[in-house]
């Protein structure tokens, strides 16, 4: 059977650990392991902050969270319609960031490759960007 919610919030930093917390309890059902739970928890983070710093550039816009469970298994796809990854191979190299002097180290990508156990990008410049997880 499956099982499938939503999520839409603004793209304010303080809603990052509401959209991490949400995940955490939806996926419950799963009976999940403390580390898969912390696995999952840890790479929303970076995909929601992604959307935050990167994709609406710290602007208040819009974040979408698709969650499905299915044969024991989450997706998870995070939605901005912010600016969009011009090459999305690149961007995805660990220690690749645009934002160096902010003190991005270029791994958040990296991180949710490590801890889940699929990761797809799609972006489009302009039109902004989905990350797909599942673990
Ligand atoms: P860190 O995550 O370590 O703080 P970072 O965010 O720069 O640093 P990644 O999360 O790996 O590193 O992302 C790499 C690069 O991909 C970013 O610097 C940014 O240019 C681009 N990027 C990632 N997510 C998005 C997004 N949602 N919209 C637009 N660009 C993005
Ligand atoms: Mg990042």
């Amino acid at each position: 059977e499956t099982n499938e919610m939503k999520l839409e919030f603004d793209s304010r930093p303080c809603n990052e650990s509401f959209a991490r917390v949400s995940v955490a309890a939806f996926m419950t059902q799963l009976n999940p392991t403390l580390e898969e739970v912390a696995d999952v928890k840890t790479a929303l983070s970076e995909a929601v902050t992604n959307a935050i710093v990167h994709g609406y550039e710290n602007k208040v816009q819009k974040i979408y969270i698709e969650c499905r469970m299915e044969d024991q298994e989450l997706l998870v796809k995070v939605t901005d319609y912010g600016v969009g990854i011009e090459n999305v191979e690149l961007a995805m190299q660990p220690l690749y960031t645009t934002k160096p002097d902010e003190e991005r180290s270029g791994m958040g990508f990296a991180f949710m490759e490590a801890f889940m156990d699929e990761l797809s990008v799609e972006s489009e410049p302009g039109k902004g960007t989905t990350v797909c997880m599942r673990k």
